[in-house]
């Protein structure tokens, strides 16, 4: 099929699924080189989306602009069935990764931190995050390091519940897990978060485009509703809107709420502002002094401290 023919089947698709004009549409299509119109598939029931997005949701907010080597959220690739998903752990990245997902209280901070009821099991080459309230789990790829090596250990005034409670989550972790779900969003709307949430965790070469050219970019949330990916340089927030689409990123969504662009704030939203991208017009790098390579050994040496 000709790039061309592509481009069509892809604007068509855009059209079907979204409110863009045929132009728009189209515009955006060409933008994408590959479009085979195979997808990746999601998680199959709610409590498994429910989990990947907290997941994500906990990285975003966690690592905002603190990643190595491009990997927004500490990942690098992933393989999805609708029977589960397997993420590969940047290898910088993952003792981090760990720690902000694993489930502590925290003084200083005044709370909870990381996935509520989330624990981990791991026994020869399997290593998987499980969640306590529900059958949800992500199995963990994590390279040649031993994967004890990799587990967190307390800070002052930090208490790991994962180790203090191996295989039950705490009433404060339910307490907390609760909140997600009863959070000032309408049923659809937080179903709409868990399954945008979810293909974020389960589409990480596209993601990490936004870290590209830097090796990081800014990802953050506002609340429990909303995931930001925010960059300079590289892609266009056309262009990575274009290959989200592409990858059927807003596949059931109604189509008044699945994606809307804000040409004069270089914005797109997706899921009625569920999932943001946005594009700063100058680089935020735009000297050697704070370029890149320095900015990824600062980086380090506060993932260690
Ligand atoms: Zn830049």
């Amino acid at each position: 099929m000709s790039k061309s023919d592509n481009a069509r089947r892809l604007a068509k698709q855009i059209r079907r699924q979204t409110l863009l004009t045929r132009s728009t549409s189209l515009r955006l299509a060409r933008q994408v080189h590959t479009f085979s119109g195979s997808d990746i598939p999601d998680a199959a029931d709610r409590s498994q989306r429910q989990f990947e997005a907290r997941v994500a949701h906990c990285l975003a907010d966690a690592f905002q602009d603190r990643q190595l080597n491009g990997a927004l959220l500490g990942v690098t690739e992933a393989h999805s069935t609708d029977r589960g998903l397997t993420i590969h752990l940047e290898p910088e990245m993952s003792r981090e990764v760990l720690r902000a997902v694993l489930p502590r209280m925290d003084e200083e901070y005044g709370g909870l931190r990381g996935v509520p009821a989330l624990r981990i099991s791991w026994g020869g080459q399997h290593v998987a995050l499980y969640d306590t309230l529900s059958p949800a789990h992500i199995k963990l790829s994590h390279g040649e390091r031993a994967f004890d090596t990799l587990l967190p250990n307390a800070h002052n005034g930090e208490h790991l519940l994962w180790r203090s409670n191996p295989r039950k989550a705490t009433k404060d972790e339910r307490n907390e897990w609760l909140e997600w779900d009863t959070w000032f969003l309408s049923q659809g709307q937080r179903e709409t978060r868990d399954l945008l949430f979810s293909r974020i965790l389960r589409r990480p070469t596209l993601v990490n485009r936004a870290a590209a050219p830097h090796g990081l970019a800014n990802c953050y949330t506002h609340h429990p509703g909303d995931l930001v990916i925010e960059w300079c340089c590289g892609d266009t927030t056309e262009t990575l809107c274009a290959v989200l689409l592409a990858h059927n990123f807003v596949d059931g969504l109604p189509p008044e709420k699945s994606v809307e662009l804000f040409p004069s704030l270089a914005s797109v939203q997706f899921g009625d502002s569920t999932v943001i991208l946005r594009r700063h017009n100058t680089c935020v790098l735009p000297n050697e002094m704070m370029g890149s390579r320095k900015l990824s050994e600062l980086i380090r040496e506060d993932y260690t401290s």
